[in-house]
């Protein structure tokens, strides 16, 4: 187990020192001792009992990580905004965004796994450093710049079954529904739906989308090209700043709580529709991640806010 996981943060291929002050504010509370004013944390306890050295450079190390350790890692990414890697062979990386990944050096930007801020815990960390053994090896997911991660929304998911499309057992089937006059039954594997395929041969679609607030050829990639996620109601993709937002995942109550941009974004679409406090306030707050009504977080693709939409009921 002399495995080390590191925190790094990169611009252009380079490494760029990881605010340290932050990185004290995360870790100190999983300090199992008093760490005297202006040094950094260099060891931690997590909930599990498990611990890890950490060495603080440019960047944070942590040495030999117990499964609970990965949660205070994964917490110093979101708040840093750095890349989580191991460098063991095969090497890992897990960024919070396209352009993080753009920025890594060239030999992990091809194999990094991009994890929304939203979905990037211990467990995601656990994921991808460590998979659970799999009866056989699954090929990587093409890239879905308005949907980045539909295996942690549940949109895609691991399974051994023949793409209607492409007549291929590719590893993965997205779980929505196709739409259209001409599709056959049955379901679709995530690179016919990145690459197309099933637009071009079926005229299936995926989502609907409002085209005049997207500019068309961003509209098509959602609709064409964008696996679909459940909703307990129809409505079209939102958008932001004139692009598509990116879908992180559905939401509850709960979880909005943690961010107020999209709460706040919530709230005043209630006030669109003419809903007073009180009304609002008993929408949000019974929201439900696993029964409608459901909220859904995005990002804009432009301003990186985080907003919400839910279903209307
Ligand atoms: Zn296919
Ligand atoms: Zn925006």
């Amino acid at each position: 187990m002399g495995f080390a996981i590191r925190v790094h943060k990169f611009r252009e291929g380079d490494i760029v020192p990881v605010d340290a002050s932050v990185v004290r504010e995360v870790l100190e509370p999983y300090a199992p001792y008093d760490v005297p004013d202006g040094e950094s944390v260099e060891w931690v306890r997590a909930a599990d009992g498990s611990e890890a050295e950490v060495y603080l450079d440019h960047g944070v190390t942590f040495d030999r990580p117990g499964p609970g350790v990965l949660y205070p890692i994964a917490e110093v990414a979101r708040r840093t905004r750095a890349a989580v890697l191991l460098l063991g062979d095969p090497a890992a990386a897990i960024v919070t965004s396209e352009e993080d990944r753009a920025h890594l050096p060239e030999d992990l930007r091809g194999t990094a796994v991009v994890a929304p801020s939203s979905v990037l815990t211990g467990a995601t960390i656990q994921q991808v450093i460590r998979p659970l053994p799999e009866p056989r090896p699954r090929p990587a997911l093409p890239p879905f710049p308005y949907h980045p991660d539909p295996v942690a929304t549940g949109s895609v998911i691991a399974a051994a079954e023949t793409c209607v499309c492409c007549g291929h057992d590719q590893g993965w089937i997205c779980t929505g529904p196709v739409y259209g006059a001409d599709v056959p039954d049955g379901r679709v594997c995530p690179y016919c739906v990145a690459f197309g395929t099933a637009a071009e041969r079926y005229g299936a679609f995926f989502n609907e989308v409002e085209a005049r607030r997207i500019p068309d050829d961003a509209a098509r990639r959602i609709r064409e090209r964008t696996p679909n996620f459940a909703t307990w109601q129809d409505w079209d993709w939102p958008a932001h700043c004139g692009d598509g937002g990116v879908f992180l995942g559905a939401v509850g109550a709960g979880e909005l709580r943690s961010h107020p941009q999209a709460l706040d974004h919530l709230r005043r679409q209630c006030a669109e529709w003419g809903w007073g406090t009180e009304r609002t306030e008993g929408f949000v707050g019974a929201l439900d991640k696993d029964g409608g009504p459901t909220g859904y977080l995005f990002r804009c693709r432009v301003c990186d806010t985080p907003f919400a939409h839910a279903d209307f009921t």
